[in-house]
């Protein structure tokens, strides 16, 4: 008994300082750490180091069920163009968020005159699902929730007439009614791009809406404009904001291009931008824009 208690407390003792120890590097990992733990790990074809290395920083913004949405920037000092990229706005199309890694990838490895906000997983509550779901955890389709004219009657008549009431497309209670299209919302505001690149799946077209020549071809997929839906992102900034709205629809959900189609696509998209964006003075910070102050402020490049 008498040398059984100093082996107690020796193992106590050893108990408390692993716990203090797991708080203490759980409270100083980089966020991204943590993220690429945790819910984009259900991302396909993206190994932990492509994640790592996106270095993605919480927004103030979290999901239905309290996830943080994730962004990051990418800015050179005197940035001429401001573009957003947004990805699995519909959280059971995974490949779309690999994509918008991958290309923030390509991005960071060729700085351009462009500053980049690169927003890959905007829906981390229908990702997180076990079988992740196309809506929001309110049922929500955030792609019918944006504000545009005639909102309460056009999606309803829409959503009961052309889509049979389709749990799948429900446009929710009112525009805006859900963080993360909230969420976008704001961050158009403060962001002010002159571009919009939105990332679906599994159609394999190009679509496009706003004031300017589309794209033709993003590497094999090819421009179809399907046409505007109401409550849509690409109605709301490229019909009634007249910010352009590249919407690119991947194959396939679950699987990406091959790297080399990704990359092409990529180039296809600088390309057409370079031709078609009027390049703008160089990006003050805002008052109200951290991400950006921040961004101009430190004038580096990852
Ligand atoms: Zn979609």
């Amino acid at each position: 008994m008498a040398c059984g208690l100093p082996r107690i407390r020796a193992m106590h003792d050893w108990f408390k300082r692993s716990a203090l120890f797991a708080l203490f590097c759980i409270a100083t990992s980089p966020y991204s750490i943590w993220a690429c733990s945790d819910f984009y790990t259900k991302i396909p074809n993206v190994p932990r180091a492509l994640c790592r290395a996106a270095d993605l920083k919480p927004s103030a913004a979290r999901s239905v069920q309290g996830r943080p949405i994730l962004l990051r920037d990418l800015a050179l000092a005197g940035a001429q163009r401001r573009v957003l990229v947004v990805a699995t706005m519909h959280g059971d199309e995974l490949s779309a968020a690999s994509v918008a890694l991958h290309w923030l990838q390509m991005a960071q490895a060729a700085p351009l005159q462009t500053h980049w906000r690169f927003i890959p997983v905007l829906n981390p509550d229908g990702l997180m699902r076990r079988k992740p779901q196309r809506m929001n955890a309110h049922g929500v389709d955030l792609n019918r929730n944006f504000p545009t004219p005639n909102w309460q009657r056009e999606t309803k008549v829409y959503w009961e007439q052309r889509t049979g009431k389709d749990p799948r497309r429900w446009p929710g209670p009112k525009p805006l009614s859900e963080p993360e299209s909230r969420y976008l919302y704001d961050e158009m505001a403060r962001f002010q791009p002159q571009l919009i690149v939105s990332i679906h799946a599994p159609y394999g077209v190009l679509d496009f809406d706003g004031p300017v020549m589309p794209p033709t071809q993003l590497g094999r997929l090819y421009l179809d404009q399907v046409g505007v839906f109401p409550g849509s992102l690409g109605n709301f900034s490229g019909v009634q904001r007249g910010i352009p709205v590249v919407t690119v629809e991947l194959p396939h959900a679950l699987v990406t291009p091959s790297s080399a189609e990704m990359a092409r696509m990529w180039r296809d998209l600088l390309a057409w931008m370079d031709k078609t964006l009027p390049v703008q003075q160089p990006v003050q910070p805002e008052a109200d824009d951290p991400v950006l102050a921040q961004v101009v402020e430190e004038r580096v490049y990852p």
